[in-house]
């Protein structure tokens, strides 16, 4: 239901974006819509740090097009910047899908396509580029890309834009911008020192929305861990995928190659499996998302490139056969599940040696994460050197690695 207090009449948008908003669904603001329309309304620049598949898109879509105005302008004047392809084309569908303006040019841009078919989409008029820093930057070295038109700037999963790998392109284009441009920031984790980085960018006032700090996970994410010897990781996937049937899941490997050798050996176990790295041709990437995000694939073994941002409302479990390197990427690869309010799990798979990083993904979320069990299936054997003996327990690190030894 519609609340007139609460709802998107409150925050000072154009009856004719009013109207696009109830024609695709959207009955109430989500919290950070809330929060973030009319600030941005405002003309502030405003850092967003809310939890992952909460809208943040449409929170920093929908102020632009309230203000966008049909000029015969053909550079873009707002520049969305993204860390993944995946993620350019879920902002561009988006952005088609909540814009009141026919005419209104929304125009991806990143690696993997052919340079042309970009170059003739920006030259009919790109009002909105959305893009990755790299192909950004060849665009922009070409001369086929112009940003000195940019009002609007917008970093989506901003701590990743600032950190090293992307920190000197970013320096790049945010250089080709106008001084005087709003910009706006959007991540569901922001460690201090990109914050102070990504704050040097902005003019002051800064409006800094944090909507839950202390929970950057979402609670209704159910979160396990097996602690598992590396060479029963597999055996253990497939229990866990019998025990849990999922509707569709994520299977999170850290390198492109296990990625492959677990799709590999899945395909001989199950249906409708594919893989998603950085390995695979564009056209490829792109099917398989296609086919992800209709539902036909319903296990995809995947590295961190969907770990950001990626919108597929039927993923019921997400696996991290390894553990991300560091905690931010759990808390985005979990957020795959639980979007908008539905529920979701997380299973982790944790060697007897990575009691440290999961001490810190729980220090980061500041949630124990409960240990599984299968019945019937023993995944590690404890590492004592006589049986007979009683261990000893070694704590290890700090004072949840102190409780994750004693649990083995
Ligand atoms: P995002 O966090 O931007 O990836 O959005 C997550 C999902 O929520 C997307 O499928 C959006 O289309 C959807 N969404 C965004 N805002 C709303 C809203 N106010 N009401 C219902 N769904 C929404």
């Amino acid at each position: 239901m519609v609340d007139p207090a609460t709802g998107f009449h409150a925050l000072g948008l154009t009856p004719a974006l009013l109207s696009v908003i109830e024609s695709v669904g959207y009955k109430n603001p989500t919290s950070i819509q809330r929060a973030f329309i009319p600030r941005v309304l405002s003309g502030a620049d405003v850092m967003g740090q809310a939890q992952t598949g909460t809208g943040k898109t449409a929170a920093y879509l929908l102020p632009f097009f309230q203000r966008w105005q049909e000029t015969d302008q053909q550079d873009p004047a707002a520049l969305v910047l993204v860390p993944t392809r995946e993620l350019a084309t879920q902002v561009c569908e988006e952005a088609q899908r909540l814009t009141q303006h026919k005419n209104l040019n929304v125009v991806p841009i990143y690696g993997g396509r052919p340079m042309d078919t970009q170059v003739r989409a920006l030259r009919r008029g790109a009002h909105i580029v959305v893009g990755t820093p790299g192909r950004l930057l060849d665009h922009l070295s070409r001369g086929t890309l112009m940003l000195h038109q940019v009002r609007y700037q917008v970093l989506d999963e901003a701590d990743r834009m600032f950190d090293l790998g992307f920190r000197d392109d970013i320096r790049r284009i945010l250089r080709r911008c106008p001084m005087d441009r709003q910009t706006l920031l959007l991540s569901a984790t922001m460690p201090t020192d990109i914050l102070t980085l990504a704050k040097s960018y902005m003019r002051k006032p800064i409006i800094h929305l944090q909507m839950s700090p202390k929970k950057v996970t979402i609670d209704k994410i159910r979160q396990s861990y097996f602690t598992v010897d590396t060479e029963n990781k597999f055996e253990l996937l497939c229990r866990v995928i019998e025990r849990e049937q999922p509707r569709q899941c994520i299977i999170f490997c850290e390198r492109k190659i296990g990625a492959h050798r677990i799709y590999t050996k899945l395909c001989s176990e199950r249906k409708r499996v594919a893989t998603m790295h950085g390995d695979l041709q564009q056209s490829q990437r792109e099917r398989i998302m296609k086919a992800f995000k209709e539902g036909k694939i319903v296990y995809l073994v995947a590295t961190d490139v969907v770990g950001r941002g990626i919108d597929v409302m039927g993923i019921s479990h997400i696996i991290n056969f390894d553990l991300p390197m560091d905690p931010e990427n759990y808390v985005h690869r979990i957020g795959r599940t639980g979007r908008m309010g539905k529920d979701g799990a997380a299973v982790s798979f944790v060697t007897p040696e990575e009691g440290k990083e999961l001490t810190r993904i729980e220090d980061y979320i500041n949630k124990i994460i409960t240990e599984d069990k299968l019945d019937d299936f023993v995944a590690y054997t404890p590492r004592v050197k006589n049986p007979d003996e009683p261990r000893e327990v070694k704590p290890i690190f700090g004072r949840r690695g102190r409780r994750y030894s004693q649990r083995l």
